[in-house]
């Protein structure tokens, strides 16, 4: 049975480049009818914090991905935060040492440093050179005496490592381009290079889908997977690897996770809809099919392929991540699109935390006005807020404002508030058609600048849903008031 895994460790925000590796899982999982852990890779306390590992699964609660062991739901090989398995790894060290996969290396930093320059000078490789592999326990005694701490590390076998990837095919690793490395250090703080397989061994992982940047890990761990067999830890079968491909940025540089294009939460404000982010997310090394490139999560999971993962980097365009979104917020049934909404009319404080029946109703009306346009959520602000304002504090947006309501346009407002109070029926055509006939016809303005003074007093911008539908959803006596107050 498939098994795989999504393992971040709780450092900063996260960022669209693990969002993409969970996608890449859970999908594979689901498509698989495998099993999707999720675990912690807090072993870094100096990195890691409490606020970020909550992130991490509000993130993972809000795209939607489900898992099936891990925080909150638990499973046979808890505890799934490794902070909590401390024990284990000391006891998984401590038998790779005494089964002679690894040893003590007493190599200061400044020590290391200076044979790497001097191997880098003479154009040998520079990793680490195998000093400590065959220290006696005399020697040994003598840099403990010395008051040295040493590290714990991995003796690396002297065969070619070869391993078939799922996206990049056949590799291979020659022993002189892979060096012995740590797995412990002097304080007894185990490492990633050890937590990391150690767990996946344990929690039998079937599969590892992650980042093109750990390709290089990947040899050590199939070596220490091979040590981990031999002394009994886990089943002993080594999982079969798949690196995604990187994420290109602006510049066509990797995206770090720390340019601010890459957060999540950046696109969560912004009103992405989980859906249309993961969308375009799945776009970044594999595709639907050559013609397609909208699909729901569910067309995701019945196709997946980890084999159509294209090993080439993929390019992060943000203009067809929005046009991806905008097109997922159309297909959204009316009342969704509403719901979805409300969030975002809610943190500018346009609408309360309980909005009042009326307002809901309000907001129903005048959705499908905007549903179209739209291109993110956050967009509702600029385009509905006027909806929401009390009256008495409406104030029109200053600069166009300024620039819109001069004198010129106080006859203009003059004769539409004359033909509004007049009008029998308040609803769009008859508006419009009273409107034209008292500015157009009867001021003799070109209809191009006669609605713009009308659409800045009633909404406070120069953009926004349709004039006469939105003097509509206002009312007349709401209507009036602002094409007053807009005169004064
Ligand atoms: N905790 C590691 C990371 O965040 C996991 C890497 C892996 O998938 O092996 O990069």
């Amino acid at each position: 049975a498939v098994r795989v895994r999504f393992c971040p460790s709780p450092t900063g925000n996260p960022h669209v480049g693990l969002v993409r590796t969970a996608l890449f899982n859970w999908a594979f999982a689901r498509h698989n009818g495998g099993t999707l852990v999720f675990r912690i890779e807090d072993t870094d306390a100096a990195r890691d914090s409490e606020e970020s590992y909550q992130q991490l699964l509000d993130a993972m609660r809000w795209l939607g991905f489900d898992w099936d062991e891990g925080p909150e739901v638990g499973g046979p090989h808890e505890p799934y935060r490794q902070s909590q398995r401390m024990d284990i790894y000391a006891d998984v060290a401590r038998r790779l040492h005494e089964a002679g996969h690894a040893y003590e290396c007493f190599c200061t930093t400044e020590e290391l440093d200076a044979r790497r320059e001097a191997a880098r000078a003479n154009g040998l490789p520079s990793g680490y050179d195998g000093l400590c592999r065959t220290l006696t326990a005399e020697q040994q005694a003598i840099y403990r005496a010395e008051g040295r701490q040493p590290i714990l590390r991995f003796r690396m076998p002297d065969y070619t490592i070869v391993f078939e990837d799922l996206v990049r095919g056949t590799l291979s690793f020659e022993p002189k381009d892979v060096p012995d490395y740590g797995l412990v250090r002097a304080n007894g703080a185990p490492l990633y290079t050890l937590v990391n397989p150690v767990d996946d061994a344990l929690m039998g992982i079937t599969h590892v889908l992650r980042g093109e940047d750990l390709l290089s890990s990947t040899p050590r761990q199939i070596a220490l997977y091979a040590a981990l067999a031999e002394i009994g830890v886990g089943s002993g079968a080594t999982p079969q690897f798949g690196h995604l491909p990187y994420v290109m940025g602006e510049g066509n540089k990797k995206l770090s996770k720390r340019d601010p294009q890459a957060s999540l939460n950046l696109y969560r404000e912004r009103g992405f809809l989980p859906e249309g982010l993961l969308n375009y997310l799945a776009l970044l090394g594999w595709s639907l099919a050559e013609d397609r490139d909208r699909f729901s999560m569910a067309e995701l999971v019945a196709a997946f392929d980890i084999s159509k993962v294209n090993a080439n980097p993929a390019r992060f365009d943000l203009k067809k991540c929005e046009s991806i979104n905008a097109d997922h917020l159309r297909m959204l049934a009316p009342e969704d699109f509403v719901q979805r909404l409300v969030p975002y009319l809610q943190a500018p404080g346009l609408l309360p935390a309980e909005p009042g029946a009326e307002q809901l109703e309000l907001l129903r009306k005048a959705a499908p006005l905007t549903q179209e346009r739209m291109v993110v959520l956050s967009e509702a602000v600029d385009m509905l807020g006027f909806l929401f304002v009390d009256p008495a504090a409406f104030a029109v947006n200053a600069e166009d404002a300024a620039k819109v309501l001069t004198a010129d346009a106080r006859p203009v407002l003059q004769a539409s508030i004359k033909a509004l109070e007049e009008l029998a029926d308040f609803t769009p055509e008859p508006i419009q058609a009273a409107l034209r006939e008292a500015l157009v016809e009867g001021l003799g303005i070109k209809p191009k600048f006669a609605f713009t003074p009308l659409r800045v007093a009633v909404t406070g911008r120069r953009i926004s849903p349709p004039l006469f539908e939105s003097m509509e959803l206002l009312g007349r006596p709401e209507t009036l008031r602002r094409l007053t107050l807009a005169l004064d």
